[in-house]
């Protein structure tokens, strides 16, 4: 069965982490409009050279940009791979045109998970965040250290580096954003009854429990299970 999820929540909620752990069990994939946007910004590419200052600054990228590398991501996976959009949408219209992105792919939005945090922890979250440098593994300076000091727990290297947004100015300027800009798209899928709030200030296996939850239940109605009728009692 395909699944098509968006994980919603502040930055610094938890979304790639949990993401990463969806793709590690589930073998769902990560759609990532952050990493995207990074990826264009290193190879220098014209995507890349007009998003950098906005990203520097903690504002949002255009509408039309994000869902154009969307629906161009989505079109490299085959129409069985069950996704997880992470930091997509972040505006009403992003969010209209995902709908349009799915259905022109015959998918369809089957939940939302918003994980909740407080900002203060954010900012702690944020400014903490750092990840392996060869493969992208992610961790923090004091919630995920790597099991070995100074050695990633994935691939080895003993390289890491910071995001220059990830800087308490800019991590501000985002939240504004955050609010202003993504959390009114709520209501839109709560109208629909997909969304499920998540406790974002959990521990982090804790978050991926209450995930997987949710997405077993999610399974369920896209594929209800057969009803297996109890034979009628005579009283
Ligand atoms: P997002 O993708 O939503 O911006 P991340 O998944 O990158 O957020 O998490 C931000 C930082 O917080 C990372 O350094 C991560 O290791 C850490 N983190 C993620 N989830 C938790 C959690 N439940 N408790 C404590 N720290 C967490
Ligand atoms: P993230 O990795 O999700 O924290 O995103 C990092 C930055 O990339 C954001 O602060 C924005 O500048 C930009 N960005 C990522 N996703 C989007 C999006 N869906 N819409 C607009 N800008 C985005």
């Amino acid at each position: 069965m395909t699944l098509n999820i968006i994980l919603l929540g502040p930055p610094g909620a938890g979304k790639g982490t949990q993401a990463v752990r969806l793709e590690d069990e589930h073998g769902m994939v990560q759609l990532s409009t952050g990493d995207m946007l990074r990826a264009a910004v290193k190879a220098g590419t014209p995507i890349g050279v007009q998003a950098k200052a906005v990203m520097d600054a903690g504002e949002l990228v255009s509408d039309e940009i994000v869902s154009g590398l969307i629906g161009e991501r989505l079109d490299q996976l085959g129409s069985d791979v069950s996704v997880i959009f992470d930091g997509y949408p972040r505006t009403a219209a992003q969010a209209q045109a995902l709908d349009g992105i799915l259905s022109a792919r015959g998918r369809k939005l089957d939940h939302v998970i918003e994980l909740q945090v407080e900002e203060d922890a954010l900012v702690d979250r944020i400014t903490g965040r750092f990840s392996c440098a060869k493969c992208g593994a992610g961790y923090h300076d004091r919630y995920k250290l790597p099991k070995v000091e100074d050695t990633c727990d994935v691939c080895g290297s003993h390289e890491f580096k910071r995001r220059p947004d990830d800087n308490e100015e800019t991590v501000r300027t985002r939240m504004a954003e955050y609010r202003a800009k993504t959390a009114p798209i709520l209501p839109i899928y709560e109208a629909r009854g997909i969304v499920t709030h998540v406790d974002g200030m959990a521990p982090i296996d804790e978050v991926n429990d209450a995930i997987e939850t949710i997405l077993a239940t999610a399974g369920q109605s896209v594929h209800p299970a057969p009803v297996i009728e109890a034979p009628r009692g005579t009283g």
